[in-house]
């Protein structure tokens, strides 16, 4: 009987009921404001891809400002990140982007931001190729070569596995064991800083534009201890552990020690390939890579002029300021240190 009365009705029954009208201006007003959620965002794309890709980003977010927000993808060729709608920051140095991936090197780009949907393309570098040439002067010669060797191949794992964008063009392994200018001061140098460099480049050799290694018995009286001019010229002890030239060659691209031997660090620890007392270094943080890579110090500038045209800072140990990110700024984990 209901159902027959209804039907005598039918205006009543196509009319929406009050719900129906509401749930449809909800409907309207969502794809109204669609493009205004879409246009929210901003957009970066890394070119030159080749796996692992991060970014530490500057700007302002909703009057804050961001200091190098890390995002990190993974892909060939071209990576997307989507951001906040960020805005200018009115700081200098604060509407920038470096990106940093694997096989590459770092760059960094300013971006303008906008209260527009931005999108920013930022092109890595390809990876620099660095020669090294290596003066056995303490032998036996066969030995210290093989010795040699395995630091070349562990230097070699770290920097790739660490995004460091560095590799060996040449790895030149010389023979001076018979050089006749060998004295005790030069198989058994001392001096820290200020040794007797120019024994090693006057009278074992150099050869120009690249890092030359030396290969002796001890540095300060040891065998398992190297040292930096943070140049062109590197002493190893007899008994070096292969991870040690990754430090030395970390001092020649600008990098210092986070702390000292025994202290405790919140950031760093025996981990770190800049770690001063260690055998067991293996992460290097994006904070460091940026340093050796834009320092006008470092020898990949200064020595290499690996990065001609690309510019360059002047970023010294552990200061985070506009232009530098923190040393302890990590994209990836290292270790018992996450990402930050
Ligand atoms: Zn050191």
């Amino acid at each position: 009987m209901t159902t027959n009365f209804r039907r005598n009705f039918p205006l009543n029954v196509s009319l929406p009921s009050s719900n129906n009208i509401y749930n449809r201006l909800k409907r309207l007003l969502f794809l109204l404001a669609l493009p205004l959620l879409i246009l929210g965002c901003d957009t970066l794309r890394v070119d030159n891809s080749a796996g692992e890709v991060g970014a530490l980003v500057d700007g302002e977010d909703s009057g804050n400002v961001v200091n190098d927000q890390s995002e990190s993808g993974n892909g060939s060729g071209q990576v997307s990140f989507t951001l906040d709608n960020l805005e200018s920051a009115s700081a200098p140095n604060r509407n920038e982007v470096i990106v940093f991936g694997e096989d590459r090197a770092p760059r960094r780009e300013s971006t303008p931001w906008t209260s527009d949907q931005d999108e920013f393309t930022i092109a890595l570098g390809n990876r620099l190729s660095v020669p090294v040439t290596v003066w056995i002067v303490q032998g036996p010669f066969a030995d210290q070569r093989d010795h040699a060797i395995d630091a070349c191949i562990r230097t070699s794992t770290i920097w790739d596995s660490e995004r460091m964008g560095i590799r060996f063009s040449e790895f030149k392994i010389r023979d001076a064991t018979s050089d006749p200018d060998i004295d005790n001061d030069i198989l058994n140098s001392t001096g820290g800083d200020s040794r007797n460099w120019d024994d090693f480049s006057n009278d074992i050799g150099f050869e120009a534009d690249r890092v030359n290694i030396y290969w002796i018995n001890t540095v300060e009286g040891s065998t398992t201890t190297g040292w930096s001019d943070f140049g062109g010229r590197i002493v190893m002890g007899r008994n070096t552990g292969d991870e040690l030239l990754s430090h030395e060659l970390g001092h020649a691209v600008s990098l210092f020690h986070p702390d000292s031997c025994g202290d405790t660090n919140p950031n760093f620890d025996t981990t770190n390939v800049m770690w001063p007392c260690s055998s067991i270094r293996e992460f290097l943080t994006e904070g460091q890579i940026f340093r050796s890579h834009f320092n006008s110090a470092s020898s990949i500038n200064d020595l290499y002029n690996a990065r001609t045209g690309e510019p360059t800072v002047s970023c010294s140990g552990a200061a985070n300021t506009a232009e530098c990110p923190a040393l302890e700024k990590r994209i990836w984990d290292d270790g018992a240190f996450p990402a930050n």
